[in-house]
């Protein structure tokens, strides 16, 4: 089965709705451009909460084949959780996907695994997909454990799913130690964790839940290294941080897919 590869920009807490709106509109000029198709690879954009009206707005407006999502939510659908956005308020603004479990979220906030279960399940009740992050710290990498890590915590997250659940995720192997710095994964060593992802999916639901759940990297990719990476069988697209700040930048990348 084909998985459409997925190209995604986390843009965590930059880019204000103005900048947004003008990235969303260059990004678009930059893929007319190139003709790009979107059948075969999708972008995602997933600006800070304050600009998605925004970018709702011009992406239906100029019926743009772009989507966009949320970098994290609220577990629960309402009430005095002063700060939080819910997932029904994020699918109102038609949100396609929104991250759960990001390192920063996890380093950041107290978000452990039972917190992360309840954001997936409360993305998907609202009719949106999870992209559930994971990845080793470099410790683990360096203690040889790395994958057991990686598939430990979709493990953890993912166990008490069914299969149509499953089947919605979408997973980013993101290295910990590769975030930002520029210290990016061989294609290796990302294929390798992307396959024993996969496996996993297969073992604990089935062929078609491992066959359809795409899994991307994530970790200082560049236009420099993405053509490389994404050659790997089990490597279904990106994340990306750092370079999707730059609307040519992010372009190279969703046109090498
Ligand atoms: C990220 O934060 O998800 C990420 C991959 O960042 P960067 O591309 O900057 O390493």
């Amino acid at each position: 089965m084909a998985r459409v590869p997925l190209i995604a920009g986390n843009w965590k807490m930059n880019l204000d709705h103005l900048e947004a709106t003008y990235f969303v509109q260059k990004l678009a000029w930059l893929l007319r451009d190139a003709h790009f198709d979107y059948k075969h690879c999708e972008i995602v954009l997933f600006p800070a909460f304050t600009s998605l009206r925004s970018v709702q707005v011009l992406v239906e407006a100029d019926n743009l084949r772009i989507r966009y999502g949320a970098q994290s939510v609220s577990v629960t659908s309402q009430g005095a959780f002063t700060g939080d956005v819910s997932a029904d308020m994020l699918s109102q603004l038609r949100c396609s996907y929104v991250i759960v479990g990001h390192s920063e979220r996890r380093k950041y906030h107290p978000e452990d695994d039972a917190n992360i279960v309840d954001q997936v399940r409360a993305v998907l009740a609202a009719g949106m997909q999870p992209i559930l992050c994971v990845g080793e710290s470099f410790e683990e990498r360096r203690q040889g454990i790395e994958l057991e890590f990686a598939v430990g915590q979709v493990h953890d997250v993912t166990r008490d799913l069914n299969e149509a659940e499953a089947a919605a995720l979408i997973i980013a192997y993101e290295p910990v130690w590769a975030i930002g710095t520029g210290m990016v994964a061989t294609p290796q060593s990302a294929q390798d964790a992307a396959r024993a992802i996969r496996a996993h999916m297969r073992q604990a639901f089935n062929d078609t839940v491992a066959n359809t759940v795409r899994i991307l990297y994530g970790g200082s990719v560049s236009s420099q290294n993405a053509a490389q990476l994404i050659q790997e069988a089990d490597v279904d697209g990106f994340l990306v941080g750092g370079a999707s700040l730059e609307v040519e930048e992010f372009s190279k990348i969703a046109r090498i897919t």
